[in-house]
């Protein structure tokens, strides 16, 4: 027999960690398995890299537009990280949840000290640490999109991102990437299941309870 499917509040689920530690990886991995999940994209100044596709992995904007995006209140939060300006559009974030579906951010620990200010309850923070430094370079060369000096600075970068990982409800150490997935998965399960998220619930259990 299927499992009812009982009305829920889709919740904020945020991901952050040091460049390079895996959490787009990650996030790929979750959005392929979960079909309620939707990934937020963010609007932002910097150059799209080899490979990203404008509207899919960011929108790309220059400092002009994004500073008008600011002044007309169209983020939800926004944060300069690395010399450029990052932001989450609010229109799609609030259609999203409307609706009852989970929005996945990958946005830093600034990003996430604002969203957590303005919806305190929907949100789930996970942070991603590397198994060690060395680690995080190796992948950060080896995803040989960034120049040394850019892998330099955002290896700089890493101990300011990692200073914020208490802030966070979960910490995954990602070493095997199957057993992150899983356990970032089992995060999202569990948080679905969170009783004042299923809001459908009261008119459940009336339905299952037996009139005398
Ligand atoms: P982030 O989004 O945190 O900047 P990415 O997801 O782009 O990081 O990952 C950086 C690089 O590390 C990519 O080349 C990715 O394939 C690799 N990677 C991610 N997770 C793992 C893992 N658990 N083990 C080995 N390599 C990984
Ligand atoms: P990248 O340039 O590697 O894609 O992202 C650099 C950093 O910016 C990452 O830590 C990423 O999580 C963060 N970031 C991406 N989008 C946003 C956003 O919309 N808001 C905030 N605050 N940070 C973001």
């Amino acid at each position: 027999m299927s499992t009812p499917d009982i009305h829920r509040r889709g919740l904020l689920f945020v991901l952050s960690s040091p460049s390079g530690a895996g959490k787009s990886t990650i996030s790929r991995r979750l959005l392929q398995g979960n079909p309620q999940l939707s990934m937020s994209v963010s609007v932002t100044t910097r150059p799209p890299r080899p490979g990203e596709v404008d509207g899919k992995d960011y929108h790309f904007v220059d400092h002009a537009r994004f500073k008008a995006m600011v002044a007309a209140g169209e983020f939800l939060e926004h944060a300069t990280v690395f010399g450029n300006r990052y932001g989450t559009p609010k229109p799609p974030v609030l259609t999203q949840l409307m609706a009852g579906r989970d929005i996945l951010f990958d946005i830093d620990w600034q990003g996430t000290q604002q969203l957590t200010e303005s919806a305190e309850n929907d949100i789930v923070r996970v942070f991603v640490l590397p198994p060690s430094a060395p680690e995080l370079e190796r992948r950060l060369r080896g995803r040989a999109q960034d120049s040394d000096a850019v892998i330099a600075q955002r290896m700089a970068k890493a101990n300011d991102e990692m200073s914020h990982w208490a802030e966070y409800d979960y910490v995954i150490v990602n070493d095997d990437l199957d057993a992150s997935v899983a356990r970032v998965q089992a995060i999202l399960t569990a948080e679905r299941l969170k009783r004042r998220r299923q809001v459908g619930l009261a008119d459940m259990v009336r339905a299952l309870q037996l009139q005398p």
